[in-house]
C-alpha cells in the first residue's frame, strides 16, 4: 500500500463506496448557452452581477490563489464555509458514528468535540501540559490513540491557551501514527506566530491535515472562507462529502479582494498592529493587581488567570466591554482579544478597576 492509500484506508468504507452529488457545474464547462442548472436567466438586481447563476463548485482563481498563500499545490486544497466546516468534514468523513473517535488535546478549541458529538464519535483525551506551558505531551497522545481513534485534532497555536504546539512534538505524532489516524493540526491563528505552518509536511506525511482560515488575520470572519490542506487523495474524498456549492459567489468576490496585492498588504499591517498591541497588553496586563498570569501567546489574543473571574468579568461586561470566560477550561481564566488600540486601551482600564 503507498500511504496515501494506508490514509485512505482509515476513511469509512460507506464513504469510499459512495457516488457522490454531481452538480450541474461539475459535469459541463466551456458553454454558451446555460440551461442545464434550472437557473434563472436574469439578475435579481442592477449592479450585482453573476448572483443568478450557481458558482464553481471550487472556483479554480480563488484556489489557486489560497494554494499560494499556504505555499501548497492547490490540488491540496479544498475551500471550505469556514474551517469550522473543515472539522465536520472530516469527522464525516472518517469516523463511523458508535465505533470510531477522536482524540483531542484539552484544553483546547471547543468545536472538536461538538462535531464528534453530532457524527456520534467518541471522545479520547491527552491534555496538554500546564506546567510545560501548555505544551504537547506527543508520548501520551501517542499511547492514547487506540484502534478506534480515526482523527487527531491538534490546534496550533492552541485556542485558548495561545501558545504554539512545539513542530518537533507534532511531527512525531504524525510519524508514529501513520497508517493508523489522520493528525489534523489547526493552525487558524498561524499568521500570527512567528513559526510556518506545517502544510509543507504534507508530501513525506500523508496523514496530515492542516486546517487555514480567513476568519482571523485576513479579518473576513464574515464571509467563512476556511481551507483544508491534505494529500490530494484526502481531498478527493472530502470533495464528496462536502455540500454541493460551499463557495457562495459574495464570498468569492470578498475573498479575492482580501487576496489581492492590496488586500495582501492590508493584512500584513493589519497583523503587525495587532502584534504589536498584543505586546503592549502582555506587558501591561500583569501589573495589574487582579491579574495573576497571562500566558504567552502566538495568536491575536490572551489568556489571563486572574483572582476571580465571574467578577472581572461582570464588572468588565457592566461597562460594554465583552471577554470570554474560559475558566471551564483553565480555572479563573478569561480569553481576551487583541482589538484596537482604544479597545485595547478600554481592556485596561476594566482590569485596572477589577
Ligand atoms: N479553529 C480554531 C482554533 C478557532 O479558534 C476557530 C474560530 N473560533 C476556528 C477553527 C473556526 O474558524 P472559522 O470557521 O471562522 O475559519
Amino acid at each position: 500500500m503507498t500511504p496515501a492509500d494506508q490514509v485512505l484506508a482509515l476513511v469509512r468504507p460507506d464513504i469510499l463506496a459512495l457516488a457522490p452529488y454531481s452538480s450541474a457545474r461539475k459535469e459541463a464547462q466551456g458553454g454558451r448557452v446555460w440551461l442545464d442548472a434550472n437557473e434563472n436567466p436574469s439578475t435579481p438586481a442592477a449592479g450585482q452581477p453573476l448572483f443568478n447563476r450557481y458558482p464553481d463548485p471550487q472556483p479554480p482563481d480563488l484556489l489557486a490563489k489560497l494554494a499560494g498563500l499556504y505555499g501548497v499545490p492547490p490540488a491540496q486544497c479544498l475551500v471550505t464555509r469556514g474551517s469550522d466546516e473543515g472539522i465536520d468534514l472530516l469527522l464525516r468523513t472518517f469516523c463511523r458514528a458508535g465505533q470510531d473517535a477522536i482524540l483531542i488535546t484539552p484544553p483546547t478549541y471547543g468545536m472538536y468535540i461538538v462535531a464528534a458529538g453530532i457524527q456520534g464519535a467518541k471522545v479520547v483525551k491527552a491534555p496538554l501540559v500546564r506546567e510545560k506551558n501548555f505544551g504537547l505531551d506527543a508520548d501520551a497522545v501517542i499511547a492514547a490513540a487506540t484502534a478506534n481513534v480515526k482523527l487527531v485534532f491538534l490546534c496550533s497555536p492552541n485556542n485558548p491557551t495561545g501558545g504554539l504546539l512545539e513542530r518537533a512534538a507534532v511531527l512525531k505524532v504524525v510519524r508514529a501514527l501513520a497508517g493508523r489516524a489522520v493528525v489534523v493540526v489547526d493552525e487558524a491563528y498561524v499568521d500570527f506566530a512567528d513559526q510556518p505552518s506545517l502544510a509543507t509536511e504534507i508530501p513525506a506525511n500523508p496523514n496530515l491535515v492542516i486546517l487555514r482560515t480567513l476568519s482571523k488575520a485576513f479579518g473576513l470572519a464574515g464571509a467563512r472562507v476556511g481551507t483544508t490542506i491534505a494529500d490530494p487523495a484526502v481531498i478527493a474524498v472530502l470533495q464528496k462529502v462536502i455540500a454541493p456549492y460551499p463557495v457562495p459567489v459574495p464570498v468569492l468576490l470578498a475573498a479575492l479582494g482580501a487576496l489581492s496585492d492590496e488586500g495582501l498588504t492590508l493584512a500584513r499591517q493589519s497583523v503587525a498592529t495587532l502584534l504589536r498591541e498584543r505586546a503592549r497588553l502582555a506587558a501591561a496586563l500583569p501589573k495589574l493587581p487582579a491579574v495573576k498570569q497571562v500566558w504567552p501567546s502566538d495568536t491575536n489574543y490572551l489568556l489571563v488567570e486572574v483572582a476571580d473571574a465571574a467578577k472581572a468579568m461582570a464588572l468588565a461586561r457592566g461597562t460594554g466591554v465583552i471577554w470570554r470566560d474560559r475558566s471551564k477550561d483553565v480555572p479563573n481564566s478569561i480569553r481576551i482579544t487583541v482589538g484596537t488600540a482604544a479597545e485595547n486601551d478600554e481592556t485596561l482600564e476594566v482590569m485596572s478597576r477589577v
